[in-house]
């Protein structure tokens, strides 16, 4: 369809990239976002090649090798320092055609920005409604503004307050039962190599470092606790101390070496995968829609497919908006329910939801030269919009 207007409301991940895909449709993009100033959420993430490769057909191929990470190898060892595998990466780079970048949420967040046009953002709009007819869209927002456009994309998070105007009903998001804390550290030898990706496991816990550009190391933690554990936050470095004592040496260093009040510490949650991701004009995309644990590091790269796919069925269909919405809709569903589905899954393996699994994993790693956690990490890549 051509010279539609598409109003966004989001300006994370998912709506700058739907902005960038639309706009180079032809079409005019409006992003609204509540926050008076764009800061991500969390500190890093890795964006695995499905992801890369979006980015690489949206024309910011240069733009993200620069700003991403060199992730050569993944490592697991025991909490008590024992190396329980190392192996390159490279086998899976070959098999899907791209490597993966761990990049900084800030640096990937202005990267999308300049190609959107930061101007062409809208801050300090709260979206609190919408209505639609047969001929457009209207979203309204908290200070009375009004937004009206061909196409409404809610791309508005977690919390999106459209997911129940989508769904017809509220729709709680399910504590995935740990905590995690997340940062970033200057990479050093003394806490892991700089090209590997390193996670110790144990007790039901992770802690882990993973290469991001400009010599740092993105890190996280995480713990299995009740809810109103979680809900109770201590003092982080003590916390940290509290759960990781007799760590090996680079996870002690490591809660030495970080910046509380640099860290951030989240309750993970997700959302039980939905059968229904658009109502005529309006479509849930990324964490809107799809929300899931991070444990295959997938949320980001699912709201960046999602924006791939939702201006593919725009402006290769000429049927109606909201005809060109329900194909958008039967192409994402399953893949992300399975990409939720899994997540949960490995989620509890690596938690101790069932110990005697948990153990088994431990085990495992003993003896996975690799082939079998990048089969599993090839596979999730390839199942995405571009093989
Ligand atoms: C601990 C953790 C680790 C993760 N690690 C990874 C990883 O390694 N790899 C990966 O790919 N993904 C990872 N993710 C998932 C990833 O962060 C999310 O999937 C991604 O940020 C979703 O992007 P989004 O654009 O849908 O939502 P968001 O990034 O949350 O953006 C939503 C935007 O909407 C705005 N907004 C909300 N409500 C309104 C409103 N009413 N009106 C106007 N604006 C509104 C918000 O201000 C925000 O800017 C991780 C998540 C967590 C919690």
């Amino acid at each position: 369809m051509n010279h539609l207007k598409v109003v966004v409301i989001g300006a994370g991940m998912g709506g700058l990239t739907t902005g960038i895909a639309l706009q180079q449709a032809g079409y005019t993009v409006e992003i609204y976002d509540r926050v008076s100033e764009l800061r991500p959420a969390g500190a890093a993430i890795s964006l695995w090649s499905n992801g890369v490769k979006v980015l690489n057909r949206l024309g910011l191929g240069d733009e993200i090798a620069s700003i991403g990470g060199i992730m050569d190898r993944m490592a697991y060892y025991s909490y008590t320092g024992e190396n329980l595998n190392d192996f390159s990466l490279y086998p899976l780079i070959e098999r899907v055609g791209q490597r993966p970048y761990p990049v900084a949420r800030a640096s990937l967040q202005h990267m999308l920005l300049q190609a959107f046009g930061q101007e062409k953002v809208q801050l300090g709009a709260k979206c609190v409604g919408v209505e639609q007819d047969a001929d457009s869209v209207t979203a309204f927002f908290e200070d009375g503004r009004q937004a009206t456009g061909d196409v409404l994309v809610a791309a508005d998070g977690t919390h999106s307050i459209l997911r129940p105007y989508v769904l017809g009903h509220p729709l709680d998001r399910s504590y995935v039962g740990y905590v995690n804390w997340n940062g970033l550290v200057p990479a050093s030898e003394d806490l892991a190599p700089k090209t590997s990706w390193v996670i110790y496991v144990g007790e039901h816990k992770r802690a882990s470092l993973m290469p991001i550009a400009d010599d740092q190391f993105y890190f996280f933690f995480d713990v299995p606790m009740p809810k109103e554990q979680a809900q109770e936050a201590g003092e982080i470095r003590a916390e940290l101390e509290h759960f990781f004592s007799g760590w090996a040496a680079p996870v002690q260093t490591l809660i030495q070496r970080l910046e509380p009040e640099k860290t951030n510490r989240v309750l993970i949650h997700d959302i039980e995968p939905l059968q229904t991701l658009v109502k005529g004009r309006v479509a849930l995309l990324g964490d809107s829609g799809h929300g899931t644990a991070p444990d295959l590091g997938q949320g980001g790269s699912q709201a960046i497919e999602a924006a791939y796919v939702l201006a593919n069925c725009l402006t290769t269909t000429n049927n109606s908006v909201a005809d060109a919405l329900k194909r958008y809709e039967a192409e994402r569903k399953d893949r992300v329910a399975d990409i939720i589905t899994r997540a949960r899954k490995r989620a509890d393996m690596i938690h101790g939801k069932d110990p005697e699994k948990t153990q088994k994993w431990y085990e495992d790693l003993k003896y996975d030269d690799g082939a079998e956690t990048i089969d599993g990490i090839a596979k999730t890549i390839l199942g995405g919009p571009l093989r």
